[in-house]
């Protein structure tokens, strides 16, 4: 067997250990003669998975008590409809920051549900930075704010959260969750499916403040509304529970790697690798502005369009996958979540510079 070094931006790359322990319990989960996939999502078994995934969760990120963890479906993009259902009780509008393809497929999304003011956006630059704070146009009566964490396609990241008063602000933490530690208290939401950072596909995350809860419109489905989830547990509709035990499986390993801090010295480490070859190159290229680089997904063009075939041919040759680019960017991306060991940067960084040096 050997296995690759996976750049996929989602479903990503798992973390070895994990899919090995995963392996051995999956005929007999500890003795009980079932698989995970087996087991009624009420059993003895299951509820003892599903409350330590949320110790560990809610360890991992510090979460204060006055916050939910819910355990979902429908992944982020469902969110883009649950957020304004749940969130904009009287208002007639909410605030969107667009920074990319996600912002964009949010802010579609709540169009059909209220009024959309764009604060600030970054097309015009094809997305290639995040706009400045102070250049964004908050309107008085939105209901929340809403931002992406990290654009996935476009490589764009936040590094530092804005603070909105009295404003709940939501974010996609899709490809970034627990990639670093994070300060629950400036959020009101956040949101994040699990495929990209957190586990396989099929779970989605979201941390809610108390006071969000219970507020959704008269006209939302019973599985739509925060407060069904928060009242029965995340259990009012059977559970993904193989892709629940999985990602705890996931938030173990990340704590036995020193938790966020010990993720975000690695992912730090990992990204400085690969931008420094980057820029250090006269072949590849990033469009992103340097302080908004993400740390999960690093974009980057070939000077020349025509060798990115090749590029991607002799890369698999060498075991590294999934480094195409998304279409609206173009070239490559290496998206280098948690699971992407340093020893894959590391293999990426002397491909890319041995790939240049074959050009002259
Ligand atoms: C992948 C992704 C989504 C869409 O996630 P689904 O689980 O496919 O709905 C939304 N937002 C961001 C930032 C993503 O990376």
């Amino acid at each position: 067997m050997s296995r690759a070094f996976n750049f996929s931006p989602g479903p990503a790359a798992l973390p070895e250990s994990v899919l090995e322990q995963a392996r051995d319990e999956l005929l007999d989960f500890r003795g009980t003669g079932l698989s995970v996939m087996e087991m009624s999502h009420r059993s003895k078994e299951f509820l003892e998975i599903a409350e330590q995934a949320e110790t560990d969760f809610r360890e991992l990120l510090s979460i204060p008590a006055n916050y939910r963890v819910l355990f979902m479906q429908g992944g982020a993009s469902l969110q883009f409809s649950m957020v304004p259902l749940n969130l904009l009780r009287d208002k007639p509008s909410a605030d969107y920051l667009n920074t990319g393809s996600w912002s964009r497929a949010a802010i579609k999304e709540a169009r059909r549900l209220c009024e959309v003011n764009v604060v600030a956006s970054s097309e015009d630059s094809n997305f290639s930075h995040i706009p400045a704070l102070e250049s964004w146009k908050r309107s008085s009566d939105a209901a929340y704010l809403h931002i992406t964490g990290n654009e996935t396609i476009g490589g764009v990241e936040f590094h530092d959260y804005p603070d909105t008063g009295d404003t709940p602000l939501v974010a996609d933490m899709s490809s970034t969750l627990l990639s670093r530690p994070l300060d629950i208290k400036k959020f009101g939401v956040i949101y994040a499916g699990a495929q990209k950072n957190l586990g396989p596909a099929g779970l989605t995350m979201v941390v809610v403040r108390d006071d969000l809860i219970g507020h959704a419109l008269a006209r939302t489905p019973r599985l739509l509304d925060y407060q069904v989830y928060a009242d029965g547990d995340s259990m009012s509709n059977t559970p993904p529970t193989f892709a629940w035990y999985l990602s705890g499986l996931v938030f173990k390993w990340i704590k036995a790697q020193g938790g966020l801090d010990g993720m975000a010295e690695l992912n730090a480490r990992k990204a400085g690798k690969l931008y420094a070859a980057i820029n250090d190159s006269n072949f590849f290229t990033c469009p992103v502005a340097e302080e908004n680089r993400s740390w999960m997904n690093v974009p980057f063009t070939l000077a020349d369009e025509s060798m990115d075939a090749r590029f991607l041919e002799l890369a698999k040759e060498r075991g590294l996958v999934n480094l195409k680019g998304h279409r609206s960017v173009g070239g490559m991306r290496a998206s280098i979540y948690n699971a992407v060991p340093e020893a894959a940067v590391d293999a990426l960084v002397e491909f890319l510079a041995d790939f240049e040096a074959q050009q002259y």
